[in-house]
């Protein structure tokens, strides 16, 4: 490969030679940090009936910025006391204000959200990304957008809501309980939220222990926003938190998103009782290539759909698989790739792959990629460097991976993507639809008849074609199988938050 001059005005600013550079190794940049303020408190209490109090037990626990393991506030540690408070808050707007709003007005708070979120979107991209980890530009392109987003669409609803169940009649469930992860923090609120307040719901939510800030932020501008108080109610702390808002009497519907596990222990701890519930649980998606798909879109769309925030994506494409005709092409282009990922401070705009959201999620996909090598399938990692401080993980691929391996059943939800090969569209869909879960799947192939026939063959609840990781409000999203049932976004989503007659 012939050898390129680096023209880093950088190197040359401080009087050391350039850097030869290699086609294909990664270009110097000099660091390009958002510097927006998050307007960080130093400590934040509970949101219980439309103001900030101090848990009951007085206690609180540190929210930690992974990629300096440095600390960012202090959060309430809600207790069961706390967590009836906010439902007996919750309890009192659904009788005496909420539930009984007019749609068309609800939708003015709702609007107003939206538009709020929008004037202070850098701000919530920072504190997004000092919180959870994920490189700047996700946090400021897609993460805080789709949340405002989230709003707009759920307010467009509002006073639509009689279209919802053409010919029938849709009224409020009441109180509603929620409990979210950490891999999109302010996402999953709106997610959440949206359609259970453009319904007429009022809600307790439990956001992720290590990445409460934005939820608490959310809150202010729910503040702001002049919602009723009790509308929405948001506790904080670790899982017992969760489950004493999953088994709190007061929720009609509890929804839930998170892993499949802590979905069984809900479920089996409310069976027997009238609960709704919904749950959006893990997923092991695979993205199918087929040769006569665009290779350098599919390369990219591989990229984007394992390595978009570090893989913590519960339908990241974490199974690839291609058609062996082009197999070796596909790798190769994908070590190319992966090469010229940047790796490192989360709030620089020019990096790619962030930190890793917590120390335990850490060691979980280390302990998962030992397995891999261990079970005899090929490891390929750039060589970049890694902060010195803070969770990082190479963007890795391993290549000549058996379906019996772990890598290729768990889940990972890290920057780890596992190749297999297929000949026949046959083996394709018998491979991708041999897991426990069903979320999510790709298809790359010129030929719309073989994506139509895909998408019907592939027992996941997205099907993306020759594209990966799309999200709108108006399309809805959910699980099979493992993964989970009921659906957020769209009028499908609404239907899980309203009882019909
Ligand atoms: P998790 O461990 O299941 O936690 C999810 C939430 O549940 C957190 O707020 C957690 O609290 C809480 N929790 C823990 N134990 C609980 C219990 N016994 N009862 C009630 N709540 C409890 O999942 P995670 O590791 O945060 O998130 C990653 C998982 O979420 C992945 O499996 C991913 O696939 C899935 N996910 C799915 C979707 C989807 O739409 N299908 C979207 C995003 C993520 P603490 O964390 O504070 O302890
Ligand atoms: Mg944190």
């Amino acid at each position: 490969m012939p050898a390129i001059k680096s023209p880093s005005l950088s190197s040359r600013r401080r009087g050391r030679p350039a850097p030869e550079l290699i086609f294909g190794d990664l270009w110097p940049y000099d660091p390009a940090p958002e510097t927006a303020d998050p307007k960080l408190k130093a400590r934040y209490g509970l949101f219980i009936n439309g103001r900030f109090v101090a848990p009951k037990s007085g206690k609180h626990f540190d929210s930690i910025n992974p990629a300096t393991e440095g600390k960012l506030a202090e959060i309430a540690l809600a207790g069961a006391a706390d967590v009836h408070a906010a439902y007996t808050a919750a309890q009192r707007a659904a009788d005496t204000t909420w539930g009984r709003m007019p749609g068309r007005e609800r939708a003015k708070y709702l609007f107003r959200i939206a538009r709020l979120l929008q004037d202070r979107a850098r701000e919530f991209a920072v504190a997004e990304t000092l919180d959870g980890g994920k490189p700047i530009k996700e946090s400021r392109d897609f993460d805080v957008p789709m949340a405002a987003a989230h709003f707009f669409y759920h307010a467009g609803w509002a006073d639509k809501l009689a279209y919802v169940a053409p010919g029938r009649s849709v009224a409020p469930l009441g109180v509603v309980g929620q409990v979210i992860p950490w891999n999109f923090p302010l996402l999953m609120c709106a997610w959440k939220l949206a359609p259970a307040l453009a319904m007429g719901n009022c809600v307790v939510l439990k956001p992720a222990e290590t990445t409460s800030i934005t939820a608490l932020k959310l809150a202010e501008i729910i503040q702001d926003a002049d919602l009723p108080p009790g509308v929405v109610n948001i506790v904080t702390g670790a899982g017992e938190v969760g489950a004493a808002v999953m088994g709190h009497p007061i929720p009609a519907k509890v929804a839930f998103t998170g892993s499949t596990e802590v979905g069984k222990i809900i479920m089996r701890s409310l069976a027997g009782t009238d609960k709704k519930m919904t749950m959006e649980l893990g997923g092991k998606a695979a993205n199918i290539i087929f040769d006569d798909a665009p290779i350098d879109q599919a390369v990219e769309g591989i990229i984007n759909g394992i390595f978009f925030n570090q893989g913590h994506v519960c339908c990241a494409g974490s199974r690839l698989l291609v058609h062996e005709p082009v197999a070796d092409r596909v790798l190769a282009k994908l070590k190319q790739r992966v090469q010229v990922l940047r790796v490192g401070d989360p709030l620089d705009k020019n990096t790619d792959v962030g930190a890793i959201n917590s120390k335990e999620q850490l060691g979980r996909i280390t302990a998962l990629v030992k397995s891999g090598v261990r079970e005899g399938a090929e490891l390929f990692q750039p060589a970049c460097p890694l902060p010195a401080k803070g969770w990082f993980f190479r963007p890795t691929i391993f290549s000549n991976v058996a379906m019996s391996h772990r890598i290729a059943r768990e889940e990972i939800f890290g920057p780890v993507l596992s190749v297999l090969t297929f000949r026949t569209p046959e083996e394709a869909v018998e491979k991708a639809n041999n897991t426990a879960y069903g979320l999510s799947a790709g298809v790359w192939t010129d030929k719309g008849s073989r994506i139509l026939k895909m998408s019907t063959e592939l027992k996941a609840g997205v099907v993306w074609a020759n594209t990966y990781n799309k999200f709108d409000p108006a399309s809805p999203f959910g699980g099979y199988k493992e993964s989970g049932f009921g659906r957020e976004g769209g009028r499908q989503g609404l239907l899980d938050y309203c009882q019909v007659t």
